[in-house]
């Protein structure tokens, strides 16, 4: 009979982004990145057609309705996470396992990342946790 130990051994040895819904984890970054809703980026301007929010949340972009503007954007684009380059999930799971002080050499392979992605985005999140044990 497996014990709880064995079962902890092979979750380390097997764990990977896929307990994670993508969908749910690109929702709660986009959440704490527009607290006060989508606006554009440049002008400032609220997303308010139903359509045009339904693209934005959905990482589609989006054209600013001020005439005099007319900038094109999506959810990312002038925030931190902008050319984010890997799933959500697994910057979730990065911060989260790079702030409880894991290596990210051992975190880029349990997450199916480079380490060299790893190590960028740790390093980001270096200012929030108070550094990167890299
Ligand atoms: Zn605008």
């Amino acid at each position: 009979m497996k014990t709880v130990g064995d079962i902890v051994l092979e979750l380390k040895s097997e764990f990977t982004v896929d307990v994670l819904d993508e969908d749910a984890c690109r929702a709660w970054f986009l959440r704490k990145l527009h607290l006060h809703g989508a606006h554009c980026p440049e002008c400032g301007r609220e997303v308010v057609s139903e359509r045009k929010l339904a693209t934005f949340w959905g990482l589609g972009r989006v054209k600013c309705s001020d005439e005099s503007c007319n900038k094109t954007f999506s959810a990312l684009t002038g925030t931190v996470l902008s050319g984010l380059g890997i799933e959500f999930r697994a910057l979730y799971l990065l911060l989260f396992m790079a702030g409880c002080g894991v290596n990210v050499n051992r975190i880029a392979p349990q997450l199916g990342i480079s380490v060299s992605a790893a190590y960028l985005w740790a390093k980001k999140a270096k200012p929030m946790r108070g550094g990167v044990d890299a």
